[in-house]
């Protein structure tokens, strides 16, 4: 065993399609192809966006279409305790700030955040926003290459822990990634743009930066990013080789000629190529979870 930890991380916001799967068959044969584990993790913190049922069915899709976790799969809403613990950190260091400021108070500022909070302190609950400063990022995507952002320009002091008390995407992502040992995020290129403020918040909190490739998105025929809320031709767990070579081409991999999974997940891993999966720039797809500014 090498020391590679992967992980898939989906959210429970219905079943499994496309364009999930070839993020979790990407992290998946990048993990095998590297002789590392594989982890998953199910992001169900925010609950409007969950369907239910829906992280138990994702999760027997995946065996069906033979990936399955090498250790305990974590659960983001059992796990409230330590990202608390995470924002009492920041908060403690001076990196993170209370605002009330509502959407119509950053208008002014094409929603990028002021880096103050400009609306009056009320008795409501605050969100709590990370401290930008002049932080600018690069990192090297083993598939996307080298990248770079400003974040005061591109995101600005960004939502960490949110008004209705529910941690954000960015920071849950980070602590959790450090307490299962992720060494390598493989994952759709519409995180791309998320990784900056990632790789910024494992900077304050002295966690370890892990490696970033992130997957070309499969998109619709409007050219929109596949999601699971669209409910978008969901892959069928009974028949999963019509999905996996689909997946494993829209990877740029050779699909092997085999007739069960086994043994085309396993031809597949022997052939995995890295420098054959296209590059995709994330453009206009960017994550839901970047609208938290
Ligand atoms: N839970 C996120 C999603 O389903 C993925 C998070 C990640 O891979 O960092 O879009």
């Amino acid at each position: 065993m090498s020391g590679y930890r992967g992980r898939f991380a989906p959210s429970p916001t219905g079943r499994l399609h496309l364009g999930s799967l070839v993020a979790a068959l990407g992290s998946w044969l990048f993990a095998r192809a590297a002789g590392g584990q594989w982890l998953l993790r199910i992001e169900d913190l925010d609950h409007d966006r969950e369907v239910p049922g829906a992280a138990q069915d994702i999760l027997a899709t995946l065996a069906a279409f033979g990936m399955q976790s090498d250790g305990p799969v974590i659960v983001q809403s059992e796990r409230i305790e330590r990202y608390a613990a995470a924002l009492r950190e920041l908060q403690d260091g001076g990196h993170a700030y209370a605002c009330w400021c509502s959407r119509s108070d950053l208008e002014p500022h094409a929603g990028i955040h002021p880096a103050t909070c400009v609306a009056t302190p009320t008795a409501r609950t605050p969100a709590w926003r990370l401290r930008v400063g002049g932080a600018v990022i690069g990192f090297d995507d083993a598939i996307c290459g080298a990248q770079r952002q400003d974040l005061a320009r591109a995101v600005g002091d960004f939502v960490v822990w949110r008004a209705d008390g529910v941690c954000a995407y960015q920071l849950a992502v980070i602590v959790d990634d450090a307490a299962q040992g992720i060494t390598d995020v493989v994952r759709g290129a519409d995180l791309l743009d998320s990784t900056p403020r990632q790789i910024l918040l494992q900077q304050m909190l002295g966690l370890p930066r892990p490696r970033h490739a992130h997957l070309p998105l499969v998109l619709d025929a409007q050219g929109g990013k596949l999601g699971k809320q669209d409910a978008a031709c969901p892959v069928d767990a009974g028949d999963p080789l019509p999905a996996l070579r689909a997946a494993l081409r829209h990877l740029g991999q050779i699909v092997p000629p085999a007739d069960s999974v086994d043994a085309l997940l396993e031809q597949a891993v022997r052939g995995f190529d890295i420098h054959r999966i296209p590059a995709s720039s994330a453009g206009d797809h960017v994550a839901a979870h970047n609208a938290s500014r």
